[in-house]
């Protein structure tokens, strides 16, 4: 086999397809979020605004974040220089532990490296807890879902998105005595609508099967302290597993799951996920408490937030642009094929200082590729003005379908 050509081949392949993904490098600055500076690769640096960050709150440069980061790094060091089971369990991971088990209501909360790794370990755990195991997934969870799922070796049934007819089929089809575990997200991050986690609960009830929840873009943002969309639903005590992030709106970095007290014990004794990797460093673990505590009573920052995504997305729509508005914060606006959303992204980018990813196959369907807007609280009335400006301006360039408006 000549190794390289088929590396060369497989990259060529995402060229062709015009869905290659290339690194735009930020320099960052303190303080100054959504604004960074580009460095273009022949170039000198050029002021941007970020559009498309996930740090959707602007929580990243909060004093309290940044204080609490600097505290426990020169209290402690660097790294944590272990995994939790030998030398990296410290009194940082236990507090943000045990801030994340209050916030959703939960015995226990258990941490991992990211969101990515705790849905993956725990979903390929499950089934040495529960043999037999099956599950049923939504066909648009999250690639660390999928994966988990997969590599879990036990059954699983795919439902059609969001519909609870066809996920009702596939449990009444199953064996009633097997045991059965439902995973879903809150909000789907691509087209930003909401799973229906009461109708799934009450199925769940009524099959005997656990409920696995993925509230990744939710948390932080979502119920009167942040515990996501089952905390607002008052739904959180029919969840038995709920997964979460550090690293959106929490603007640090890590993730978890919280559950009962046996359940976290068992993952945490089982899940090679979890057991054989170095745990978070002291300091993200501190910076990521801080942020969790400070948004468990900043309804204010909350609100803001949903406020900018409305009326981001009542301007663009008023342009004319395709927009997929399923009521949260996530401005997803449609360009339909690779090419044009690479294009549209490269102008924004060049010729107006804004900065937003194309979004592409696989990540989102053939067809649907898109710009995804990532409005918050910090980006003001002049960030905004100019992006919807550049968007006509750019749409309008590129002879790109305008809806209708009426009068
Ligand atoms: N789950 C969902 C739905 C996500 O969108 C993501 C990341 O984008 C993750 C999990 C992984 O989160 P993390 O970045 O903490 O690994």
């Amino acid at each position: 086999m000549d190794y390289s050509l088929a590396v060369e081949t497989a990259l060529q392949r995402l060229h062709d397809e015009g869905r290659y993904r290339t690194f735009i490098d930020i320099v960052r600055t303190q303080g100054q979020f959504p604004h960074a500076m580009w460095r273009r690769p022949d170039g000198p640096e050029t002021p941007v605004t970020v559009w498309c960050g996930n740090d959707y709150l602007g929580m990243g440069q909060h004093p309290d974040v940044l204080a609490a980061m600097h505290e426990a790094l020169d209290a402690t060091g660097a790294g944590s220089g272990g995994t939790r089971n030998i030398s990296g369990t410290t009194a940082y991971h236990k507090a943000l532990e045990a801030e994340l088990a209050d916030l959703h209501g939960k015995q226990s909360a258990l941490l991992f490296t990211s969101a990515y790794i705790a849905n993956d370990a725990t979903l390929s755990t499950l089934p040495k807890l529960f043999p037999g195991l099956i599950i049923y997934s939504d066909e648009l969870n999250h690639a660390s879902m999928i994966e988990g799922i997969r590599r879990n070796g036990g059954a699983k049934r795919v439902f059609r998105h969001n519909d609870v007819a066809h996920l009702r089929e596939l449990l009444a089809a199953d064996d009633p005595a097997a045991p059965k575990l439902i995973a879903f997200e809150s909000i789907y991050s691509m087209d930003g609508d909401f799973g229906p986690m009461a109708e799934i609960c009450d199925l769940a009830e009524e099959f005997n099967a656990l409920t696995y929840l993925d509230e990744v873009h939710a948390v932080g943002m979502y119920g009167p302290r942040g515990g996501g969309v089952a905390e607002r639903d008052g739904l959180m005590d029919r969840i038995d597993i709920i997964n979460g992030t550090l690293a959106k709106a929490y603007g640090v970095m890590g993730g978890y799951i919280a559950a009962s007290a046996k359940m976290c014990d068992a993952i945490r004794s089982y899940a090679p996920g979890f057991i054989f990797t170095t745990s978070l460093p002291p300091a993200v673990a501190a910076g990521a408490t801080a942020s969790v505590r400070a948004l468990k009573v900043d309804q204010t920052r909350r609100d803001q937030h949903q406020t900018q995504a409305k009326i981001l997305k009542t301007r663009l729509k008023g342009l004319g642009l395709p927009l997929i508005d399923h009521g949260s914060h996530i401005v997803p606006v449609i360009v339909g094929d690779p090419v044009h959303t690479k294009k549209l992204s490269d102008m924004l980018l060049e010729d107006h200082g804004i900065y937003v990813q194309p979004i592409n196959f696989p990540t989102v369907p053939r067809g649907t590729e898109r710009l995804r807007f990532t409005p918050s609280p910090v980006h003001g009335p002049r960030e905004m003005d100019a992006l919807v400006k550049a968007m006509d301006v750019l749409w309008s360039h590129c002879a790109l379908n305008r809806a209708e408006l009426s009068a």
